[in-house]
Formats: C-alpha cells, structure tokens, sequence
C-alpha cells in the first residue's frame, strides 16, 4: 500500500491515537486528555492537515461524551464525520447533528445496510425499556445502582463488581426476551467484556466504513483503516487495506500479515504508528 494513494483513513481512538507511552484516555465525560496525549492529538493532526489525504474520519466505541474532550484536539477540517457506538451513531462536525444512517443507506441503495440500521429503532426502543422496567428489575436484583452509559445506538452499562459477569449476561438476556418480541429480540447482539454488559443492533465499524466511503463518493482503494483491538476484528477480516500498532492484539497483528502488502503491521506503538505512516516517503 502507498500511502500517497489514500483518500480516505478510518482511525480507531483507543490503543491508536494515544502518545508513545501508551497512556490510557479516560472514560467518563469529566475527563480531560493529559498534555502528554493533547500534544499527541495535535501532532496527528497536523500530519494529517500537511498529507494527501482528503478525509480522517474517526471510527470508534467511543460515545461523544466520551470523545468530545479528545476531539476538540483534533482541529483539521479533514475530520468531519465521527464513526461512533460501532456504527450505531455517525456524528458531522460540520453539521453538528447525528446523520440520518437509514436514509442514507436507501440514498445509496445499500439494501442490506439500510435493513440493518433500521435495528437501531429496536435499539432505541431497548433504551426507553430499561430506563422504565430493566433499570429497577436490575438494581433490585444486584442491590446496586446500575445505570447505563450516556450512548444513543448501544445499551451498556457497567457489571456490579460483586456479581458474575456471564450470570447478569444472562439475567438482562431473559429480561430482554421476556418483553419483547421473537423478532425483536433477533435484532440484539448481548455481548460481555471485563467491565461491561454491551448490547448491540447488529451493527459494526466494518458498516460504517461502508456508509462513509458512500456518502463521500469513494472505494475501498481509496481507503485504509486503522485499528488495534478485537472491536475491530469486523474490519481487519473483511477489508485490505489495513494499519495496526505494534501494540496490537497478536490476532490482529496477525491478520494484517495476512494481506502482503496491503497491510502494514507498524514497528511503532500507538501514535507514531499513525504518524510513521502519514510521513513523506
Ligand atoms: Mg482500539
């Protein structure tokens, strides 16, 4: 891959933009980046501002209450569209409103993508739910507040830490297919990590690139994604031209040298992998 060629980067946040010591961006929305990470910040985007590229499109997640003290970082006006919630939300800076992704998948005619994204009003019917029967039900069987994080296209919320994170899965599951209907319940994807119960529409980054690449006229050797962890594992299976750090997960690392010359793992961490990249060769 020639990065003189690339139009387009979709660029992950976490384990990618932070600086070379690796220091972790915070998450919750009273957080603030260190200067060690906003001088970072600055420094991707001026590389990104003084490269070829057209667009930088950050593809995350993140939720904007927990992106926003990050973003404001990232002055270059070739960042507009902010990939969010793993797709479920796309944010234009411009604009500053939340695109319709429906509508925009039907202007497109990406079928089986505007059906997807139509999961997104399960989604938001979901979130209602628990703010009014799920929430209560919860609290009263972990005997602990359980409030859900500030996000509009995913139910999250954190795992009590006296209880077993496989068992509530399962608690807020039979909840979940209690009230709602057979093919409602199809349309949600119940998903654990350490900290966190994670409900999904069935949607991934991997369809945001889709929408975006779209939208801004462009394909997929216009592009090059970005990314480092198992979130992004949707993207490294099913796209070519990809980037990772060397602080990779080894299973995306290990799918990058699967795409010869289409895929650079980085002898660089975090950041600098990023700016390696973007540098004049
Ligand atoms: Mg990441």
């Amino acid at each position: 891959m020639n990065s003189s060629s690339i139009k387009i980067i979709f660029q992950d946040v976490d384990g990618c933009l932070n600086p070379a010591d690796g220091e972790d961006f915070g998450v919750d929305s009273s957080w603030q980046p260190s200067q060690n990470q906003i001088d970072m910040l600055q420094e991707i985007s001026r590389a990104v501002d003084d490269s070829p590229l057209e667009h930088f499109v950050v593809n995350t997640g993140r939720f904007w209450p927990i992106l926003e003290n990050l973003a404001q970082h990232l002055t270059t006006p070739k960042l507009r569209y902010f990939i969010m919630e793993h797709a479920c939300v796309i944010y234009d800076r411009v604009e500053k409103r939340n695109l319709d992704l429906v509508e925009i998948a039907r202007k497109y005619q990406l079928d089986s993508l505007a059906d997807r994204f139509t999961h997104l009003e399960t989604l938001r019917k979901l979130l209602a739910w628990y703010d009014e029967t799920g929430l209560p039900e919860m609290e009263r069987r972990y005997d602990c507040p359980m409030p859900r994080l500030d996000k509009i296209g995913n139910l999250s919320f954190a795992i009590p830490k006296h209880a077993d994170g496989g068992e509530v899965l399962e608690t807020i599951e039979n909840l979940v297919s209690r009230d709602f209907s057979p093919d409602e319940f199809g349309k949600l994807e119940f998903l654990r990590s350490d900290r966190f119960i994670d409900i999904l529409p069935g949607i991934d980054k991997m369809d945001g690139i889709e929408l975006v690449l779209a939208m801004l006229d462009l394909e997929k050797k216009d592009a090059m994604a970005m990314g480092d962890y198992l979130n992004d594992l949707s993207v490294f299976e099913r796209f070519d031209q990809v980037l990772c750090p060397a602080n990779a997960h080894p299973d995306i690392i290990a799918l990058t040298k699967t795409k010869g010359s289409s895929g650079i793992a980085s002898p660089h961490s975090y950041g600098p992998a990023l700016l390696d990249f973007l540098e004049p060769k």
